[in-house]
């Protein structure tokens, strides 16, 4: 039984994502970073943006790292450098942002929707063979599967890799959440054949403004996505030979990268003790995160489920009463919403577990500055209220 500390407010506000801490911490160091890129004044293409690649390649065990605009434009860059087209199927998770299925859709190719697994909120492998054969009854060409590793837990990369080679598909890992986390010593960025990641500022690692990267072994690919970043130039500047996007990472954004890295590794590990107080605090009353065995989490969120019969929106605003925010992801499945109702699902109908999931998740407070009394105080009160319920 946990002993709680009484129920006495922090003296500071609890921020969902606390990046004002972040800042504090490392304040100096950015203003010389920024300072630094100020004087030399390359702000496109500058020389923090070749360190930062060498930087993120050296930490996550990528052969080749492509720093470009952000999550999104990294996820476009990749279905550019496959060649993906009108008639293509593409699987993706309906339990995610839009930017996944998004980019799909820019390419005029079909995003077909899966279900998700109920403990890890990843995409559910045998949903996914049963969307290869919907695919193929509709008569679309499957070409790739986009698992997205939600909340921060890489997704089954074994089975979907199993799956992907039975059908000749390729793998783009969504690691937007999970940059920084590992499943079997193996790090994200390196599990797919092409992983894409974000540095959106509420991410595990954020910038502070638009980020994002590419990461993959593969040296074909490296040279096209290069291309493609900086509208398909070729050796000649002035003779484009791919038709590619503005996709060009800020050097200003990566010295601050360069910056926040260094403090990342224990930011982490920040993150999972908070990860483990909530789990211990509140696994007897809510469905706490589930880690695969031999994964590690980023913990973008730390989600939990609410039993049925608590009513979560009385629940957020009771917390929001004593200080404490809380989210939704993702209050809507992706073939639910308006602009992606009209693609098809892998079982041809509903998608049940992301459909139940939609109406039972609710996101706790998480970064690696969430302070003991804090942590106290919010699971104390999450406790209770779900107790009276
Ligand atoms: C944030 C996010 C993206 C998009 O990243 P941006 O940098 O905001 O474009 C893509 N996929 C997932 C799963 C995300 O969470």
């Amino acid at each position: 039984m946990l002993s709680y500390a009484p129920l006495v407010q922090p003296d500071h506000p609890i921020a969902f994502i606390d990046l004002a801490a972040q800042q504090r911490a490392i304040r100096p160091q950015i203003d010389a970073a920024i300072q630094k890129v100020l004087d030399h004044g390359t702000y496109i293409m500058g020389p923090e943006v070749a360190e930062l690649e060498t930087v993120l390649s050296r930490f996550c065990g990528a052969k080749y790292t492509l720093s470009c605009s952000n999550g999104t434009d990294a996820l476009g860059l990749g279905l550019m450098a496959y060649g993906v087209k009108a008639g293509d199927a593409v699987f993706v998770p309906s339990f995610t942002f839009a930017a996944t299925a998004e980019v799909v859709l820019w390419m005029g190719a079909t995003p077909v929707f899966v279900d998700c697994l109920e403990d890890t909120y990843t995409i559910d492998p045998v949903g996914l063979d049963q969307a290869i054969l919907k695919a193929r009854a509709l008569g679309l060409n499957p070409v790739g599967i986009i698992p997205v590793d939600l909340f921060g837990q890489p997704a089954e990369y074994e089975a979907i890799q199993a799956i992907a080679d039975e059908h000749h598909l390729w793998v783009m890992a969504d690691a937007a959440q999970s940059f920084g986390a590992s499943f079997k010593g193996r790090h994200v960025g390196t599990m797919g054949d092409l992983t894409t990641t974000s540095f959106f500022p509420a991410k595990p690692l954020g910038c502070y403004g638009d980020g994002g990267a590419v990461f993959t072994d593969r040296e074909d690919l490296i040279d096209l996505l290069r291309s493609l970043r900086v509208h398909g130039q070729g050796s000649d500047k002035y003779d484009n030979i791919h038709v590619g996007i503005n996709g060009r990472l800020d050097t200003l954004q990566a010295a601050i990268l360069l910056e926040k890295i260094k403090i990342f590794p224990k930011e982490l590990a920040e993150r999972q003790k908070v990860a483990d107080f909530y789990t211990a605090a509140l696994k007897d009353i809510v469905v706490t995160p589930c880690l695969r065995e031999g994964a590690t989490s980023s913990w973008a969120q730390y989600t939990i489920q609410l039993p049925e019969g608590v009513c979560r929106t009385s629940l957020i605003k009771k917390l929001q009463g004593v200080g404490i925010p809380a989210v939704i992801y993702y209050q809507k499945p992706l073939h639910l919403q308006t602009a992606y109702r009209a693609c098809p699902t892998g079982t041809g109908g509903p998608l049940p577990v992301c459909e139940r999931l939609a109406h039972t998740v609710l996101s706790l407070p998480m970064s690696g500055y969430v302070l003991p009394d804090a942590l106290a105080y919010i699971t104390e009160h999450v406790y209770r209220f779900v107790k009276e319920a």
